[in-house]
């Protein structure tokens, strides 16, 4: 008998007709002989419609009353399944954050889950009953309900699968698994059968939005396969594993981007030791993500220009903390935040001479100019003008083989 996590997004259960097909892939797990716990989503669009709904009241709407409303999409969700489960005559029963319950740490909108109690649940399991969970959100210490950020499902899935120590996690969603690319934004975009933690952790944190990386990242931790599948479809998914089970052909195993940057220049920047201390400080202080960096050299050795990227949502805060510095002496801030980020990601990177100027011509021959650049041993991210993304998509899927 195995023991299975089965995720489904808020795709997979976004009308009535859906729900009950997820209970009937549920219903051939179960009658299988496997022992399954699903975690569901909220029904795709009612987290994003409740956060409306809060802004109408407040854009700075109380965090702690902000993860009551948003816990709520998946409650509904929950137990629609269970009730789905029941009407086919399965044994089946939804559990709330509290009644497990999941306890997280952390601050509203941002927990992190810590531990569940499974006593009562496995017991559940034992007796052949399926058991159904929330995904995204938890208690606190306090007895608070709280959110794990937004996409938190996915993570849950994979603390559930870590806590209740399940033989499988399965990722259901409206793709068919992880491809080199967003499949939805390129059609020529191939699946890819298997990928290791360390790419897929940075194609999620890149923008690859299939899996939300800190699921990635609890699952590289504690060595929990994964695997992406289709909800729609039997096709087989992509399975997520460590590097050795990995067979590197390729440099680039995947293109990412992403819309949410902004850069900032601060021109006429004096040129002396201290200086970007004095920026990124208070920066950091605030919780300002800083990226990508590139300073000038002087032509004058007196003054330089620095550019940098922060989140789009941060660009105000940022222009707001340097203007009120008196440490920072500026001619000017010129921002732009219609900016993207593209990322090419492979673990066949490190031992593949030649990527970088591969990825630049590429990008020169489409006449996309590059704004700023960052490397790791296995991505390299550019920012470019919003406007070029796709172009610059098409030409990287093609140059690296990935069509
Ligand atoms: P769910 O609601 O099931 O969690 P998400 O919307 O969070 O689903 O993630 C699935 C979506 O991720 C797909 O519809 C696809 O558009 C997008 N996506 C982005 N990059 C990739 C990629 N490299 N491979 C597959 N899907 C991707
Ligand atoms: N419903 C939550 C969200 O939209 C969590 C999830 O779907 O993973 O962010
Ligand atoms: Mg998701």
């Amino acid at each position: 008998m195995v023991k299975k996590v089965l995720k489904f997004g808020g795709t997979s259960v976004g009308t009535i007709e859906r729900i009950q097909h997820v209970a009937n892939i549920i219903k051939k797990e179960h009658t299988a002989g496997n022992k399954v716990i699903a975690v569901v989503s909220a029904m795709a669009g009612k987290t994003n419609e409740l956060v409306k709904l809060s802004n109408e009241i407040s854009e700075e709407f109380n965090k702690r009353e902000l993860d009551v409303l948003l816990s709520s999409g998946e409650q509904v969700t929950c137990a629609l399944l269970s009730g789905a489960l029941i009407k086919l005559n399965l044994k089946a029963k939804s559990w709330l954050n509290w009644q497990i319950p999941i306890l997280t740490d952390g601050e509203h909108t941002n927990s992190r889950i810590i531990n569940m109690h499974i006593e009562k649940i496995n017991k559940f399991l034992d007796d052949k009953g399926i058991v159904i969970i929330p995904g995204f959100q938890g208690i606190s210490k306090n007895g608070d309900v709280t959110t794990i950020g937004r996409g938190g499902s996915d993570a849950t899935a994979v603390a559930v699968a870590k806590i209740f120590n399940a033989d499988k996690c399965e990722i259901y969603t409206d793709v068919d698994g992880v491809y080199s690319t967003d499949p939805n934004k390129i059609p020529v975009a191939k699946k890819i059968d298997k990928i290791s933690y360390d790419e897929m952790l940075e194609l999620s944190s890149l923008g690859a939005k299939v899996m939300q990386p800190s699921a990635v990242q609890t699952a590289m931790m504690y060595d929990i396969p994964l695997e992406v599948r289709s909800t729609f479809t039997e096709r087989k998914g992509t399975k997520i594993f460590s590097e050795e089970n990995i067979d590197y052909s390729k440099s680039v195993t995947g293109v990412a981007y992403s819309k949410d940057d902004a850069k900032i220049t601060i021109t006429g920047v004096e040129d002396r030791p201290g200086v970007a201390a004095n920026i990124f400080e208070p920066l950091s202080k605030a919780q300002i993500n800083v990226d990508m960096v590139i300073q000038n050299i002087s032509s004058d050795a007196k003054t330089t220009d620095i550019t940098f990227t922060v989140k789009r949502d941060d660009i105000f805060k940022t222009k707001e903390i340097l203007n009120k510095s008196n440490k920072i002496h500026y001619k000017d801030i010129i921002q732009n935040d219609k900016v993207a980020k593209v990322s090419i990601v492979g673990a066949g990177m490190v031992s593949t001479p030649g990527v970088t100027y591969r990825m630049f011509r590429a990008l020169s021959d489409e006449k996309i100019n590059i704004l700023a650049i960052s490397t790791s041993e296995i991505k390299l991210s550019v920012i470019i003008d919003e406007s070029n993304i796709l172009k610059a998509i098409k030409k990287l899927h093609t140059t690296f083989d990935l069509d």
